[in-house]
């Protein structure tokens, strides 16, 4: 292919003539040094492109060479655990070879192809297969099998398969089409910028349990679904993000993060891998994929990395699993777009974002779903996408925020108002949302309890009612509430410090399963039931409030998961307790 040549540099984009040969989004390589870009914009034969490199000290004059494809990442075993950039470059084996900084221009493949991996089939020879189709498997860490998957385009009768070690490149399937015979190796490439097919989207109808309790029970998001999480500094984002990647009920976690300064992204880098993943006991990068985006690397760089996130965990979505994609935070990706935008000298949009920031918002979303897999066994398999997102001074206004809320389902709104009152998760039960609530139901109902529904909305009816009753109080006194709606303050109090406040750093109250969620909820809505009650029968308030069994109610959250009897026994007490008091009380009316 003829090379095109600069006429001008500005930042991450390079503008390049005689491009005549060029495609939208061709991977380039521009100047000598053959920094990697991608062609974002074509005006006959100049080409704009963005590079995903210093370009500093490139000028005009120097070559472009197109490489004919578009930017693709590599799928085959040797992904988890990785932590690569986000063009999928990996920095640990990059580092190891120049250290601190990147040199531009380095090619590194992003699968290493000397590795061997042990590949047992999982199909014979004359079977027939499709797109799709797992015929085999490797053991990539203790925890994740590795399937492998005929490549889209093939349909056939396979005519050769092979055990044993190789390595990614090595042939370890023939197929015969009839177009001829194609052979398969584990590695296979896909564009980040289309969507891997399924052949059906199913509706997002049973949980992603994350263990955490204002989550699952208040605001839920479904396997497949998607869920925002904006989140202003010290609100707690990133303990959230790590709850999530530890305890979501997701078998793979692909994260990718956009760090604006340096340490944010270090502490990624540095704090993820050392989390131990409980279900397993092994580190969580046994499971993990990480995509970081340091502070010295480009913007353009971070535009493609939500790409090559979600890219990787459709991949992974196809082998039947359910994958969990946290993109942190999705501020930075919409800047890099605002900022080469500005450079192509784009009409601006809202706060000089482009005008497609809506458009790209929404793309990235909808790339999550439940999902009947390419190939004919009907696996099914899932991508959850959570999206942390920074806006300035934690104005919702934003318009990353306003783009988003347009297209996610779930909205968990942190508020430093509660952070500073030491309430975490500082999720905001009067502005958060989940959109699954209907879809839901019958799994929580058919899993866990019929009553979940019920005691979910009542358990919101009353933090409304309570949010109502400080107004009023807060305008004209605490005197004028009613016994009946100081009992209802007296509840939510407990919903709020019982049930919704979670600590993740105690051992059991880390995570709580839908059972105990169900039963900690219980207990709480049980007593008020039986406290309104004893009010009508003009019990003193004093009393109700003074209950033993709210002790019992406050500790019941550290009750381990294996001794939920206990939560049973603590039911049965409020009912003797109750007796007790209503007994007491006649006896002294009598
Ligand atoms: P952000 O990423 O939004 O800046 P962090 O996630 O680092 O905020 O949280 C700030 C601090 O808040 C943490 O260091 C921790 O002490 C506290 N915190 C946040 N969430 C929780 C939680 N669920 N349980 C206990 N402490 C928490």
């Amino acid at each position: 292919m003829r090379k095109g040549v600069i006429v001008k540099v500005a930042g991450p984009l390079v503008v390049a003539d005689q491009m005549q040969d060029a495609r939208m989004f061709d991977v380039v390589r521009v100047s000598e040094k053959g920094l990697i870009g991608e062609i974002i914009e074509i005006h006959s034969q100049r080409a704009f492109i963005q590079v995903y490199e210093d370009t500093l000290g490139i000028g005009p004059g120097e070559p472009v060479e197109s490489t004919g494809l578009p930017l693709s990442v590599e799928l085959a075993p040797g992904l988890i655990e990785s932590i690569y950039d986000g063009i999928q470059r990996p920095l640990d084996i990059i580092y190891e070879r120049t250290g601190d900084y990147i040199t531009r221009g380095i090619t590194v493949p992003p699968i290493d192809r000397g590795r061997k991996w042990a590949f047992k089939p999982h199909k014979k020879e004359g079977d027939r297969v499709e797109g799709g189709d797992i015929i085999g498997s490797v053991q990539e860490t203790v925890v994740v099998e590795h399937r492998i998957m005929v490549p889209i385009s093939i349909k056939g009768t396979i005519r050769e398969i092979r055990e044993g070690e190789f390595t990614v490149e090595e042939i370890i399937c023939r197929v015969e089409t009839p177009d001829g015979m194609r052979d398969i190796s584990m590695l296979q490439k896909w564009p980040v910028r289309k969507p891997r097919p399924y052949k059906k989207k199913l509706p997002p109808e049973e949980p992603l349990v994350t263990g955490q309790r204002v989550i699952d029970m208040l605001f839920p998001v479904a396997k497949g679904g998607t869920a925002c999480v904006p989140g202003p500094f010290g609100s707690g984002k990133t303990v959230i993000q790590h709850q999530l990647a530890k305890w979501a009920d997701a078998e793979i976690i692909v994260y990718v993060g956009c760090g604006e300064r340096g340490n944010e992204m270090t502490d990624v880098l540095i704090e993820l891998p050392q989390l131990k993943d409980p279900k397993t006991g092994e580190t969580l990068m046994r499971r993990t994929v990480l995509i970081a985006n340091t502070s010295n690397m480009p913007v353009a760089a971070r535009e493609a990395s939500v790409y090559t996130g979600i890219t990787l965990a459709e991949y992974f979505r196809d082998m039947g699993y359910s994958v969990a994609l946290q993109a942190d935070s999705t501020s930075r990706w919409a800047e890099a777009m605002r900022e080469i935008s500005g450079r192509l000298e784009e009409m601006p949009g809202e706060e000089g974002y482009p005008a497609y920031l809506g458009t790209r918002i929404a793309e990235f979303y909808e790339r999550s779903g439940k999902v009947i897999c390419m190939g004919s066994d009907n696996r099914v398999g899932a991508l959850t996408t959570i999206g942390s997102i920074s806006p300035p001074g934690g104005d919702l206004s934003d318009p990353v925020v306003q783009s988003t809320l347009r297209v996610v389902k779930v909205f968990w709104s942190l508020e430093d108002r509660l952070a500073f009152q030491r309430h975490f998760p500082a999720i905001s039960w009067l502005n958060s949302y989940s959109l699954y609530h209907d879809n839901l139901e019958e799994h929580m109902k058919k899993h866990v309890t019929e009553e979940f529904p019920e005691q979910r909305k009542e358990a919101m009816r009353l933090l409304q009612q309570e949010a109502e009753l400080l107004e009023i109080a807060r305008l004209v006194g605490m005197d004028s509430l009613s016994i009946s709606d100081r009992l209802v303050l007296e509840t939510t109090r407990s919903i709020r410090e019982d049930f919704l406040h979670q600590n993740a750093f105690h051992e059991i109250d880390t995570y709580t399963s839908s059972e105990k969620n169900y039963l900690l909820l219980n207990l709480i809505l049980q007593l008020h039931h039986l406290c309104e009650g004893m009010l009508e029968k003009v019990i003193p308030f004093q009393k109700i409030q003074g209950l033993r069994v709210r002790e019992e109610i406050a500790r019941a959250k550290y009750i381990p998961e294996d001794q939920l009897d206990q939560l049973r026994e603590i039911e049965a007490h409020i009912r003797s307790e109750a007796e007790e008091v209503l007994r007491e009380e006649g006896e002294s009316n009598a």
